[in-house]
Protein backbone atom coordinates (compact mmCIF):
# COMPACT_ATOMS: atom_id res chain seq x y z
CA UNK A 1 0.00 0.00 0.00
CA UNK A 2 1.18 3.43 -1.06
CA UNK A 3 2.03 5.63 1.93
CA UNK A 4 1.27 9.33 1.36
CA UNK A 5 3.02 12.52 3.48
CA UNK A 6 2.64 16.15 3.08
CA UNK A 7 5.02 18.08 0.76
CA UNK A 8 8.02 20.06 2.35
CA UNK A 9 9.31 20.05 6.04
CA UNK A 10 8.81 18.21 9.29
CA UNK A 11 11.24 16.15 10.93
CA UNK A 12 11.44 12.76 12.65
CA UNK A 13 10.93 13.28 16.44
CA UNK A 14 12.10 10.56 19.17
CA UNK A 15 12.17 11.03 22.95
CA UNK A 16 13.10 7.83 24.52
CA UNK A 17 12.15 9.36 27.90
CA UNK A 18 8.18 8.76 26.87
CA UNK A 19 6.49 5.52 27.87
CA UNK A 20 6.73 2.48 25.42
CA UNK A 21 4.21 1.44 24.23
CA UNK A 22 2.87 -0.95 26.83
CA UNK A 23 -0.58 -1.99 28.08
CA UNK A 24 -1.92 0.95 30.43
CA UNK A 25 -1.90 0.29 34.20
CA UNK A 26 -5.02 1.52 36.04
CA UNK A 27 -4.30 5.00 38.35
CA UNK A 28 -5.45 4.82 41.92
CA UNK A 29 -8.51 6.36 42.47
CA UNK A 30 -7.99 9.96 43.87
CA UNK A 31 -9.23 10.98 47.78
CA UNK A 32 -10.21 14.37 46.34
CA UNK A 33 -10.61 15.34 43.09
CA UNK A 34 -10.42 18.68 41.23
CA UNK A 35 -13.20 18.85 38.73
CA UNK A 36 -12.62 22.02 36.41
CA UNK A 37 -15.98 24.12 35.94
CA UNK A 38 -14.68 25.83 32.88
CA UNK A 39 -12.37 29.70 32.97
CA UNK A 40 -12.81 33.23 32.41
CA UNK A 41 -12.99 31.78 28.70
CA UNK A 42 -15.71 29.30 28.60
CA UNK A 43 -18.66 29.78 31.04
CA UNK A 44 -19.96 27.04 33.18
CA UNK A 45 -22.71 27.87 35.68
CA UNK A 46 -22.68 25.38 38.39
CA UNK A 47 -25.77 23.43 39.48
CA UNK A 48 -24.31 21.69 42.55
CA UNK A 49 -23.26 23.95 45.72
CA UNK A 50 -20.67 22.93 48.55
CA UNK A 51 -21.49 20.66 50.82
CA UNK A 52 -23.62 18.66 48.29
CA UNK A 53 -23.74 15.05 47.62
CA UNK A 54 -22.40 13.63 44.11
CA UNK A 55 -23.27 10.14 42.22
CA UNK A 56 -19.88 9.62 39.94
CA UNK A 57 -20.99 11.04 36.33
CA UNK A 58 -23.42 13.39 37.90
CA UNK A 59 -23.54 16.89 35.92
CA UNK A 60 -22.50 19.71 38.01
CA UNK A 61 -21.92 22.31 36.01
CA UNK A 62 -23.96 23.50 32.87
CA UNK A 63 -22.85 24.77 29.88
CA UNK A 64 -23.28 28.73 29.22
CA UNK A 65 -24.97 27.88 25.67
CA UNK A 66 -24.06 26.29 21.88
CA UNK A 67 -20.77 27.94 20.18
CA UNK A 68 -19.49 29.37 23.31
CA UNK A 69 -16.38 26.72 23.54
CA UNK A 70 -17.74 25.32 26.90
CA UNK A 71 -18.78 22.20 27.25
CA UNK A 72 -21.26 20.54 30.39
CA UNK A 73 -19.33 19.15 33.30
CA UNK A 74 -19.99 16.15 35.17
CA UNK A 75 -18.03 14.55 38.45
CA UNK A 76 -16.09 11.78 37.90
CA UNK A 77 -15.95 10.17 41.53
CA UNK A 78 -18.96 9.68 44.12
CA UNK A 79 -18.33 12.09 47.00
CA UNK A 80 -19.10 16.05 48.51
CA UNK A 81 -18.58 18.89 47.21
CA UNK A 82 -15.88 20.20 49.99
CA UNK A 83 -14.42 23.61 48.55
CA UNK A 84 -14.79 25.97 45.05
CA UNK A 85 -11.20 27.18 44.09
CA UNK A 86 -9.23 28.78 41.15
CA UNK A 87 -6.11 29.36 39.48
CA UNK A 88 -4.33 30.76 36.59
CA UNK A 89 -2.18 28.34 34.40
CA UNK A 90 0.45 28.88 32.27
CA UNK A 91 -1.97 30.10 29.20
CA UNK A 92 -2.36 33.18 31.84
CA UNK A 93 -6.25 31.51 31.53
CA UNK A 94 -7.94 31.77 35.06
CA UNK A 95 -9.59 28.33 36.12
CA UNK A 96 -12.62 27.35 38.08
CA UNK A 97 -12.99 23.88 39.81
CA UNK A 98 -14.34 22.26 42.40
CA UNK A 99 -12.85 19.75 45.31
CA UNK A 100 -14.87 16.47 45.63
CA UNK A 101 -13.97 14.28 48.74
CA UNK A 102 -14.39 10.70 47.36
CA UNK A 103 -17.48 9.25 49.47
CA UNK A 104 -19.77 6.45 49.02
CA UNK A 105 -20.28 4.05 46.13
CA UNK A 106 -19.32 4.13 42.31
CA UNK A 107 -22.33 3.34 40.35
CA UNK A 108 -20.50 2.72 36.90
CA UNK A 109 -17.29 1.62 37.63
CA UNK A 110 -16.36 -2.01 38.08
CA UNK A 111 -20.28 -2.79 37.30
CA UNK A 112 -21.95 -4.17 34.32
CA UNK A 113 -22.48 -1.42 31.78
CA UNK A 114 -26.33 -0.70 30.21
CA UNK A 115 -26.53 -0.63 26.46
CA UNK A 116 -28.81 1.69 24.53
CA UNK A 117 -29.80 0.78 21.28
CA UNK A 118 -28.83 3.81 19.40
CA UNK A 119 -30.00 2.75 16.00
CA UNK A 120 -33.11 4.17 15.66
CA UNK A 121 -32.00 7.40 17.12
CA UNK A 122 -31.66 10.39 14.80
CA UNK A 123 -28.57 12.76 13.83
CA UNK A 124 -29.89 15.06 16.16
CA UNK A 125 -30.71 12.97 19.23
CA UNK A 126 -27.39 11.71 18.98
CA UNK A 127 -26.44 15.25 18.91
CA UNK A 128 -28.26 16.02 22.13
CA UNK A 129 -26.83 13.05 23.97
CA UNK A 130 -23.57 13.85 23.19
CA UNK A 131 -23.31 17.34 24.13
CA UNK A 132 -25.23 16.54 27.49
CA UNK A 133 -22.50 14.06 27.83
CA UNK A 134 -20.13 17.40 27.37
CA UNK A 135 -17.97 15.48 25.33
CA UNK A 136 -15.14 17.37 23.30
CA UNK A 137 -11.53 16.81 21.36
CA UNK A 138 -9.50 15.34 23.74
CA UNK A 139 -6.40 17.36 23.53
CA UNK A 140 -5.63 20.70 22.45
CA UNK A 141 -8.17 23.20 23.97
CA UNK A 142 -11.11 20.76 23.97
CA UNK A 143 -13.10 21.70 21.40
CA UNK A 144 -16.45 20.63 22.39
CA UNK A 145 -17.86 17.41 19.68
CA UNK A 146 -21.30 18.83 19.40
CA UNK A 147 -20.13 21.99 18.10
CA UNK A 148 -18.00 20.48 15.96
CA UNK A 149 -21.28 18.45 14.50
CA UNK A 150 -23.05 21.48 14.02
CA UNK A 151 -20.15 22.91 11.73
CA UNK A 152 -19.72 19.72 10.06
CA UNK A 153 -23.75 19.42 8.85
CA UNK A 154 -23.12 22.87 6.46
CA UNK A 155 -21.22 20.62 4.29
CA UNK A 156 -22.83 19.04 1.09
CA UNK A 157 -20.20 16.74 1.03
CA UNK A 158 -18.32 15.31 3.89
CA UNK A 159 -15.22 12.51 4.94
CA UNK A 160 -15.00 11.98 8.40
CA UNK A 161 -10.81 10.77 9.35
CA UNK A 162 -10.56 8.68 12.07
CA UNK A 163 -7.36 9.82 13.00
CA UNK A 164 -4.96 7.31 14.21
CA UNK A 165 -1.56 9.29 13.23
CA UNK A 166 1.18 9.32 15.36
CA UNK A 167 4.51 11.27 14.92
CA UNK A 168 5.18 12.01 18.39
CA UNK A 169 6.02 9.43 21.37
CA UNK A 170 4.27 11.53 23.63
CA UNK A 171 0.77 9.91 21.95
CA UNK A 172 1.64 6.55 22.92
CA UNK A 173 -1.38 6.33 25.32
CA UNK A 174 -3.78 7.25 22.42
CA UNK A 175 -2.21 4.50 20.94
CA UNK A 176 -2.96 2.00 23.39
CA UNK A 177 -6.64 3.36 24.30
CA UNK A 178 -7.34 2.72 20.35
CA UNK A 179 -5.64 -0.64 20.79
CA UNK A 180 -7.85 -1.42 24.13
CA UNK A 181 -10.93 0.01 22.55
CA UNK A 182 -11.50 -1.16 18.91
CA UNK A 183 -15.17 -1.24 18.69
CA UNK A 184 -15.67 1.71 20.71
CA UNK A 185 -13.58 3.87 18.36
CA UNK A 186 -15.47 2.28 15.02
CA UNK A 187 -18.74 2.42 16.50
CA UNK A 188 -18.19 6.38 17.87
CA UNK A 189 -17.19 7.22 14.19
CA UNK A 190 -20.65 5.48 12.89
CA UNK A 191 -22.50 7.48 15.67
CA UNK A 192 -20.74 10.85 14.63
CA UNK A 193 -20.92 10.10 11.55
CA UNK A 194 -24.95 9.70 11.64
CA UNK A 195 -25.13 12.44 13.83
CA UNK A 196 -23.17 14.92 10.97
CA UNK A 197 -26.50 13.83 8.78
CA UNK A 198 -23.97 13.97 4.97
CA UNK A 199 -21.25 11.67 5.95
CA UNK A 200 -20.32 10.03 2.12
CA UNK A 201 -17.34 7.71 3.89
CA UNK A 202 -15.10 7.01 6.98
CA UNK A 203 -11.43 7.20 6.19
CA UNK A 204 -9.18 5.48 8.71
CA UNK A 205 -5.92 7.73 8.48
CA UNK A 206 -2.91 5.55 10.21
CA UNK A 207 0.83 6.16 10.02
CA UNK A 208 3.20 3.40 8.73
CA UNK A 209 4.40 1.72 11.74
CA UNK A 210 1.14 1.47 13.28
CA UNK A 211 -0.64 -0.33 10.27
CA UNK A 212 -1.07 -3.19 12.00
CA UNK A 213 -3.18 -0.71 14.44
CA UNK A 214 -4.93 0.04 11.26
CA UNK A 215 -5.86 -3.53 9.86
CA UNK A 216 -6.97 -4.39 13.30
CA UNK A 217 -9.58 -1.26 12.89
CA UNK A 218 -10.20 -2.24 9.23
CA UNK A 219 -10.94 -5.37 10.24
CA UNK A 220 -13.45 -4.39 13.13
CA UNK A 221 -15.42 -2.17 10.81
CA UNK A 222 -15.77 -5.07 9.00
CA UNK A 223 -16.83 -7.17 12.23
CA UNK A 224 -19.46 -3.82 13.14
CA UNK A 225 -20.60 -3.43 9.44
CA UNK A 226 -19.53 0.15 9.39
CA UNK A 227 -18.57 0.64 5.80
CA UNK A 228 -14.80 2.54 5.58
CA UNK A 229 -11.47 2.32 3.63
CA UNK A 230 -7.85 3.07 5.10
CA UNK A 231 -4.87 5.10 3.92
CA UNK A 232 -1.40 5.15 5.05
CA UNK A 233 0.35 8.50 6.06
CA UNK A 234 4.02 8.90 7.32
CA UNK A 235 5.03 9.58 10.78
CA UNK A 236 6.93 12.49 10.29
CA UNK A 237 6.45 15.11 12.72
CA UNK A 238 3.49 17.24 11.71
CA UNK A 239 1.49 14.51 10.04
CA UNK A 240 -0.85 14.67 12.04
CA UNK A 241 -1.73 18.78 12.26
CA UNK A 242 -4.79 19.18 10.63
CA UNK A 243 -3.33 21.24 7.60
CA UNK A 244 -0.53 18.59 7.10
CA UNK A 245 -2.94 15.88 7.03
CA UNK A 246 -5.57 17.80 4.78
CA UNK A 247 -2.61 17.61 2.39
CA UNK A 248 -1.56 14.07 2.54
CA UNK A 249 -4.96 13.38 1.89
CA UNK A 250 -5.98 15.65 -0.97
CA UNK A 251 -2.41 13.40 -2.71
CA UNK A 252 -4.11 10.28 -1.93
CA UNK A 253 -7.88 11.99 -3.73
CA UNK A 254 -5.90 12.89 -6.35
CA UNK A 255 -3.80 9.42 -6.73
CA UNK A 256 -7.05 7.16 -6.21
CA UNK A 257 -9.37 9.78 -8.41
CA UNK A 258 -11.76 10.26 -5.22
CA UNK A 259 -14.32 13.30 -4.39
CA UNK A 260 -13.73 13.02 -0.87
CA UNK A 261 -15.17 16.64 0.19
CA UNK A 262 -14.65 18.35 3.22
CA UNK A 263 -12.89 16.45 5.96
CA UNK A 264 -13.77 16.27 9.40
CA UNK A 265 -10.73 14.80 11.48
CA UNK A 266 -11.24 13.31 15.04
CA UNK A 267 -8.77 11.29 17.11
CA UNK A 268 -9.53 7.73 18.75
CA UNK A 269 -9.97 9.22 22.24
CA UNK A 270 -12.73 11.62 21.35
CA UNK A 271 -14.64 8.91 19.01
CA UNK A 272 -14.31 6.28 22.38
CA UNK A 273 -16.32 8.98 24.33
CA UNK A 274 -18.96 9.39 21.87
CA UNK A 275 -19.62 5.83 21.76
CA UNK A 276 -19.64 6.01 26.15
CA UNK A 277 -21.69 8.77 25.91
CA UNK A 278 -24.72 7.32 23.66
CA UNK A 279 -24.21 3.34 24.28
CA UNK A 280 -23.51 3.32 27.83
CA UNK A 281 -25.37 7.32 28.51
CA UNK A 282 -21.61 8.08 30.42
CA UNK A 283 -19.51 11.09 30.35
CA UNK A 284 -15.71 11.53 29.64
CA UNK A 285 -14.74 9.74 33.03
CA UNK A 286 -11.13 8.85 32.75
CA UNK A 287 -8.17 9.09 30.58
CA UNK A 288 -5.40 7.39 28.88
CA UNK A 289 -2.24 9.10 29.91
CA UNK A 290 1.36 8.99 28.89
CA UNK A 291 3.72 9.83 31.88
CA UNK A 292 7.27 9.92 31.51
CA UNK A 293 10.39 12.17 31.02
CA UNK A 294 14.09 12.21 31.80
CA UNK A 295 12.89 13.59 35.71
CA UNK A 296 10.27 10.48 35.98
CA UNK A 297 11.52 7.23 37.92
CA UNK A 298 9.21 4.91 35.99
CA UNK A 299 8.01 6.10 32.73
CA UNK A 300 4.43 4.26 31.80
CA UNK A 301 0.65 4.93 30.50
CA UNK A 302 -2.27 4.97 33.20
CA UNK A 303 -5.76 4.67 33.02
CA UNK A 304 -6.39 8.13 34.90
CA UNK A 305 -9.82 9.21 36.51
CA UNK A 306 -10.33 12.91 35.52
CA UNK A 307 -9.81 14.97 38.13
CA UNK A 308 -7.14 13.37 39.79
CA UNK A 309 -3.82 15.53 40.87
CA UNK A 310 -0.97 15.51 38.98
CA UNK A 311 1.37 14.86 41.65
CA UNK A 312 -0.80 11.68 42.85
CA UNK A 313 -0.38 10.56 38.97
CA UNK A 314 3.56 11.33 39.06
CA UNK A 315 3.69 9.53 43.04
CA UNK A 316 2.52 6.48 41.07
CA UNK A 317 4.89 6.54 38.53
CA UNK A 318 8.09 5.88 41.58
CA UNK A 319 8.10 10.19 41.97
CA UNK A 320 10.80 11.95 40.53
CA UNK A 321 14.22 10.80 39.82
CA UNK A 322 15.46 14.09 39.90
CA UNK A 323 14.15 17.85 40.21
CA UNK A 324 12.36 18.78 37.14
CA UNK A 325 13.05 21.26 35.58
CA UNK A 326 9.75 22.08 33.87
CA UNK A 327 6.59 19.71 33.98
CA UNK A 328 4.16 19.95 30.85
CA UNK A 329 1.12 18.22 30.20
CA UNK A 330 0.94 17.13 26.91
CA UNK A 331 3.84 16.79 24.46
CA UNK A 332 6.94 18.67 25.34
CA UNK A 333 7.02 20.44 21.75
CA UNK A 334 3.28 21.89 22.18
CA UNK A 335 1.95 21.42 25.42
CA UNK A 336 1.19 23.39 29.14
CA UNK A 337 3.51 24.39 31.28
CA UNK A 338 2.29 23.01 35.06
CA UNK A 339 2.22 25.91 37.35
CA UNK A 340 1.02 24.03 40.88
CA UNK A 341 1.52 20.06 41.18
CA UNK A 342 -2.02 19.70 42.28
CA UNK A 343 -3.88 21.02 38.92
CA UNK A 344 -5.52 18.29 37.87
CA UNK A 345 -5.59 15.77 34.79
CA UNK A 346 -8.70 17.19 32.08
CA UNK A 347 -9.97 15.57 29.33
CA UNK A 348 -7.68 17.37 26.67
CA UNK A 349 -4.30 15.72 29.16
CA UNK A 350 -3.12 12.77 26.77
CA UNK A 351 0.68 13.15 28.73
CA UNK A 352 2.74 14.45 31.11
CA UNK A 353 6.14 15.33 30.86
CA UNK A 354 8.95 15.66 33.63
CA UNK A 355 11.37 17.11 31.90
CA UNK A 356 15.12 17.06 33.66
CA UNK A 357 17.54 20.24 32.95
CA UNK A 358 19.16 18.93 29.64
CA UNK A 359 15.62 18.19 28.39
CA UNK A 360 14.13 21.50 29.76
CA UNK A 361 12.89 24.49 27.46
CA UNK A 362 14.92 27.04 30.03
CA UNK A 363 18.63 26.23 27.60
CA UNK A 364 21.32 28.67 28.32
CA UNK A 365 20.15 31.05 24.92
CA UNK A 366 22.82 31.69 22.29
CA UNK A 367 22.98 33.27 19.26
CA UNK A 368 21.63 32.39 15.62
CA UNK A 369 24.46 30.50 13.99
CA UNK A 370 22.65 30.66 10.84
CA UNK A 371 22.21 27.36 9.83
CA UNK A 372 19.10 27.54 7.91
CA UNK A 373 17.93 24.13 9.93
CA UNK A 374 14.80 26.24 11.11
CA UNK A 375 13.99 27.29 7.44
CA UNK A 376 14.54 23.37 6.46
CA UNK A 377 11.81 21.89 8.81
CA UNK A 378 9.05 24.47 8.64
CA UNK A 379 6.33 22.64 6.42
CA UNK A 380 4.53 25.87 6.39
CA UNK A 381 7.50 27.18 4.21
CA UNK A 382 8.24 30.02 6.55
CA UNK A 383 11.70 31.23 8.07
CA UNK A 384 11.41 31.52 11.51
CA UNK A 385 14.73 33.00 11.84
CA UNK A 386 13.97 36.02 10.39
CA UNK A 387 10.79 36.27 11.70
CA UNK A 388 11.95 36.15 15.08
CA UNK A 389 14.88 38.71 14.15
CA UNK A 390 12.53 41.01 13.07
CA UNK A 391 9.76 40.56 16.16
CA UNK A 392 12.84 41.46 18.02
CA UNK A 393 13.43 44.49 16.38
CA UNK A 394 9.54 44.75 16.87
CA UNK A 395 9.13 45.76 12.88
CA UNK A 396 7.43 42.74 12.11
CA UNK A 397 4.37 43.00 9.48
CA UNK A 398 2.09 40.35 11.27
CA UNK A 399 0.91 38.81 7.21
CA UNK A 400 4.71 37.33 7.79
CA UNK A 401 3.49 35.04 11.22
CA UNK A 402 -0.30 34.35 9.79
CA UNK A 403 0.81 30.91 8.43
CA UNK A 404 2.79 29.51 11.85
CA UNK A 405 0.60 27.02 12.95
CA UNK A 406 3.09 26.29 16.20
CA UNK A 407 4.05 22.86 15.25
CA UNK A 408 7.31 23.53 16.88
CA UNK A 409 9.98 21.93 14.60
CA UNK A 410 11.61 24.59 14.54
CA UNK A 411 12.44 25.16 18.10
CA UNK A 412 13.38 21.07 18.10
CA UNK A 413 16.01 21.97 15.58
CA UNK A 414 17.23 24.83 16.82
CA UNK A 415 20.70 24.44 17.92
CA UNK A 416 20.83 27.43 19.80
CA UNK A 417 17.45 27.17 21.47
CA UNK A 418 15.74 30.09 20.56
CA UNK A 419 12.71 30.02 21.62
CA UNK A 420 11.08 30.14 17.53
CA UNK A 421 7.80 29.01 18.15
CA UNK A 422 6.68 30.89 21.52
CA UNK A 423 8.08 34.04 20.53
CA UNK A 424 6.21 33.93 17.04
CA UNK A 425 2.74 32.18 18.67
CA UNK A 426 2.87 34.92 21.32
CA UNK A 427 3.44 37.70 18.49
CA UNK A 428 0.37 36.12 16.66
CA UNK A 429 -1.68 36.68 20.11
CA UNK A 430 -1.02 40.22 20.24
CA UNK A 431 -1.40 40.92 16.82
CA UNK A 432 -4.83 38.99 16.31
CA UNK A 433 -6.21 38.38 19.96
CA UNK A 434 -5.75 34.82 19.33
S1 LIG B 1 6.26 26.57 14.68
FE1 LIG B 1 5.60 27.88 12.97
S2 LIG B 1 7.50 28.74 12.15
FE2 LIG B 1 8.09 27.01 13.45
S3 LIG B 1 8.24 25.27 12.04
FE3 LIG B 1 6.15 25.24 12.85
S4 LIG B 1 4.94 26.42 11.38
FE4 LIG B 1 7.09 26.88 10.97
S1 LIG C 1 17.87 26.88 13.59
FE1 LIG C 1 18.37 28.41 15.16
S2 LIG C 1 20.55 28.81 14.83
FE2 LIG C 1 19.81 27.79 12.96
S3 LIG C 1 19.19 29.49 11.59
FE3 LIG C 1 17.36 28.91 12.73
S4 LIG C 1 17.36 30.29 14.50
FE4 LIG C 1 19.43 30.35 13.66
Amino acid sequence: MKVYSFPRGGLTFYDNTAPEKKTAVNAFLPSFSVITLGDNVRKVYPVVSIGENVREGMLIGRASGSGTGAVNVHSTVPGRIIRRISWRDSFDINNDAYIIKMEGAFEKLGRKEDIFLWNGLSGYDLQRIISENGITEMENFGKPLSEMISAARKEENLTLVVRCVFDDPWLVADYAMCKDRLKAVILGASIVAKACLKVSRILIAVSYPERELGQMLRSEADRQGVPSSMVLTSSRYPQRNKRELELTLRKYEKKEELNLGSFLILGPAVLAAAYDAVVHKKPILERYVAVGGAAIRHPQIMKVRIGTRISEVIAQCGGFSEKPECIITGSPISGKEVMFLDEPVGKTCYAIAALSKSQGAHHKLQNCINCGECRTVCPVGLDPQMIFKRIKAMEIDNILTTGCHGCGCCKIVCPSSIPLRETIIESNQEAFGA
